[in-house]
């Protein structure tokens, strides 16, 4: 009797306790998901590809403006129309226009665990509507990923890119540069911004696409446990 109990306790004791980790690990889990990313670098950083990848993994939704843009002008509507002619010259689409169309993306997804932003902000203007509209909805922006990749890199993945992407703005190499002086100019303060607030990090962009997304993982899960 006393052997059957000193086995019970010897047995079911870890087995109770694992079980317990387990469901403390998927709690965990569910926290991490409930995280507000911004996914920041220069074009063609990989922001894309990673965002896809991380959307899988935590259950975030995605939003790129760049994609929203492109579907607008595919559909030819009044904010494609007013987008085109920026977008082509490599130039940032009027704050207004943008944080406008990004406001009303985030109000159509109020079940949302959270968001990865991608392609915006790319305006320090853009980084105070983003916060206060993360502020409108009980919650804020946990941190920005700055994935960090070369000029000479970048006009070399653009051009690959531009060939099969069908994207004009990745075919012609002025317009990359100038994309890539924008972001030097306008965009790069908004890692300063959220510095401030100690939400930036950066993670190195190059190597396999595999590499990368692991080293954003750890960034997210450090922030989840930390
Ligand atoms: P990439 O990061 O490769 O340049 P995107 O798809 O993010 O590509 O953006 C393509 C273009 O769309 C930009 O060059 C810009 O003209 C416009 N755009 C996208 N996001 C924004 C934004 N947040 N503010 C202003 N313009 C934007």
């Amino acid at each position: 009797m006393v052997i059957l109990l000193f086995f019970r306790i010897f047995f079911c004791l870890p087995v109770f306790v694992l079980t317990n980790v387990q469901a403390n690990k998927l709690w965990i889990r569910k926290q991490v998901t409930m995280i507000n990313l911004i996914l920041f670098g220069p074009p063609g950083s990989g922001k894309g590809t990673q965002a896809s990848k991380l959307v899988e993994k935590y259950q975030l939704l995605h939003i790129s403006t760049g994609d929203l843009f492109r579907y607008e002008i595919g559909n030819d509507t009044p904010l494609g129309l007013a987008a085109k002619a920026y977008m082509q010259k490599g130039e940032l689409v009027p704050d207004s226009v943008t944080i406008g169309m990004l406001r009303n993306k985030v109000a159509a997804n109020p079940e949302a665990h959270g968001f990865i932003f991608d392609g915006f902000p790319r305006t320090v203007a853009q980084a105070e509507a983003l916060d206060e509209l993360m502020a409108e909805r009980g919650t804020a922006i946990d941190k920005l990923i700055l994935l960090d990749v070369g000029d000479d890199e970048i006009v070399d993945r653009l051009l690959e890119r531009g060939k099969t992407s069908g994207r004009t703005d990745d075919r012609n190499e002025t317009t990359i540069r100038k994309r890539i002086a924008v972001y030097r100019a306008e965009t790069s303060p908004v890692f300063d911004y959220y510095a401030e607030q100690e939400k930036s990090v950066k993670v190195a962009g190059v190597g396999s696409i595999t590499a990368i997304f692991d080293r954003l993982c750890a960034e997210i899960d450090t922030m989840a446990l930390g």
